[in-house]
């Protein structure tokens, strides 16, 4: 929701999880899906044999746009992201979006998913990026939900974006949005203003929860929600960094990401 937000308006052009088409984690991942529903889409198929390194400058050229958003969360994607830009003479923003650790695990316990696994998936996903070092700003899902328009403006000050009135209403533009979640896409079709209310959490989730949250979990989210926090985009006024250093070693759980990716597109393509 908020890369369509961001992507929303002429000079901005929004991605979708685009990673995943170079870097496949899912079977599904092995053919391009566009929210177009076009089969091929034509504005993905002029850019799908370029080299990844090469991506977000060529969308940048061809479509003749000032803004890439990219909303690939895999984190070895985006440490290269923050590469290939400094290497291209890009700047490279980076932005995290965060709900609540009930709200993340009450969308897994709805599918029926463990609870314990969402809450050791989302201490790791925000450690891990915290340990990058990457600068970034961070956004809490709620809050967007609760006030789109203040914290659309707030985060395009600091990206160097320019707000139109309006900006968050996503669903007035088409969009081509590689992969990404079925909630935005479903929201896409059916061109209802699709700003969500936060839900209400039952009594047999909760309960649920709180058996699941170990004090390791309150100990490692303690920290987690605190570096999130201080990167809040209504925490401090100052423009993003206008470029970002990547480590000078990458941590193991890059290359083992790299490896999977490449595994199950090798495996894919022998299918
Ligand atoms: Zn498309």
């Amino acid at each position: 929701m908020l890369d369509l937000m961001l992507g929303h308006g002429a000079e901005t052009f929004s991605c979708g999880e685009v990673g995943f088409w170079y870097r496949p984690v899912q079977r599904e991942h092995l053919r391009l899906q566009c929210s177009c529903q076009a089969s091929p889409c034509d504005v993905w198929n002029q850019f799908l044999t370029s080299p990844e390194q090469q991506l977000h400058r060529r969308v940048s050229q061809s479509l003749s746009v000032r803004h890439v958003i990219d909303s690939t969360k895999r984190l070895s994607w985006v440490l290269d992201g923050n590469r290939w830009a400094a290497l291209n003479g890009l700047l490279a923003h980076n932005v995290v979006i965060w709900k609540s650790p009930q709200l993340y695990a009450y969308s897994w316990w709805k599918r029926g998913k463990p609870i314990a696994a969402a809450l050791d998936r989302y201490v790791r996903y925000y450690s891990r990026l915290a340990e990058t070092g990457l600068p970034c700003k961070s956004l809490s899902y709620e809050a967007l939900v609760e006030e789109p328009e203040s914290l659309i403006r707030a985060l395009c000050e600091h990206l160097g974006m320019d707000y139109f009135r309006g900006k968050e209403h996503f669903w007035k533009q088409s969009a081509h949005l590689a992969f990404g979640n079925s909630g935005t896409r479903e929201t896409l079709d059916s061109f209802q203003p699709a700003i969500r209310t936060q839900d209400v959490f039952p009594t047999a989730f909760e309960e649920c929860y709180f058996q699941n949250l170990t004090a390791d979990h309150l100990q490692r989210l303690r920290a987690v929600m605190t570096w999130l926090k201080q990167q809040d985009v209504h925490a401090t006024s100052d423009r993003m960094p206008q470029s970002a250093s990547p480590p000078l070693r990458y941590p193991l759980w890059y290359y083992r990401q790299i490896w999977q990716s490449r595994l199950r597109k090798w495996t894919g393509r022998l299918r």
